[in-house]
Order: C-alpha cells, then structure tokens, then sequence
C-alpha cells in the first residue's frame, strides 16, 4: 500500500531529525576527542569543543595554558578561531566538554566571540559521564555588546 503525502512527510521530518541528532551525537564525541588534547599543566582544567559550521564542517579545540597564564586560551575560542581563519563564517551548534559534575558554561571572553562570530547558536554543556544541556547564545549572554552598540 502506497504511503500518503502526509506519512512521506512525516518520514521525512523524521529523517532529518535523526541526522541531527546523529550529527550533533558526532560533535560532542569530537568534543570529547578534542578534550585530550588540552594543555593544562596548572589548572589540570581539561575542556574540549567542537563547532559546526552551517556547511557541516567541524572544527576542534582544546584549552591551552602557559606560563603567563593570562595568555591561556579557551577550548571554544580555539575551535573558533581556527574556523574563523579556515574562512568558515556561519555557525549553527557548538559542544563543550569538561570533566565536572556540574556542567561548565562558556566563559565571558568567549561568550563574547561566540556572540560576535557565530550569533544565536545552540551550546550544548556536558560532561564526560552522559549529562549534558543545551543553551542558546542569547540565554547565555542575554544583553550582549556588539557592533550594534557602537553605532
Ligand atoms: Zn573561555
């Protein structure tokens, strides 16, 4: 018996649900990944990210610490930057991955870049025992500074 109009819509709603939820299962796996890399000699503070662009491209960061540890630069502004420097400007859902019970949320510095660069994206917070949450940009910097504010 021939699917009608509505079941063909359906199955393909649901298809593309799946392979977002596929896709954003594989960024948090690259997240984790990520993770591994970090530099954290002080701190032992280890964070991962992964950030999708809108074309489906995946870029990877880890936090990396040194000595001055004022120049120290987060998990999320790595992925960022080097999306940003490989010529990706449009961004949909970033993971961000630590080892804590209570999940960790962007710092200001790259709540700012996040904002500026990649706009209202989902952040999906998680740790490395299965709990996770996802925010968007504009919960988590509800009122935020940027070209619009300098005229
Ligand atoms: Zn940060």
């Amino acid at each position: 018996m021939p699917i009608s109009y509505r079941q063909q819509i359906l199955c393909k709603v649901a298809e593309s649900c799946r392979i977002v939820t596929m896709s954003n299962k594989v960024l948090l796996e690259l997240a984790v990944k990520a993770r591994q890399n970090a530099i954290a000699p002080y701190s032992g503070f280890c964070v991962g990210a992964a950030l999708r662009a809108t074309d489906g491209s995946i870029y990877t960061g880890c936090n990396i610490e040194n000595s001055t540890l004022g120049l120290t630069i987060c998990a999320e502004r790595v992925a960022l930057l080097k999306a940003l420097s490989e010529g990706k400007r449009q961004f949909e859902r970033i993971s961000i991955v630590t080892d804590t019970e209570t999940l960790t949320p962007p710092c200001g510095a790259c709540r700012q870049l996040l904002w500026e660069f990649c706009g209202n994206i989902e952040v999906e917070l998680a740790n490395l025992h299965g709990k996770s949450e996802t925010r968007t940009m504009l919960e988590l910097l509800p009122l935020p500074f940027d070209s619009r504010s300098i005229g």
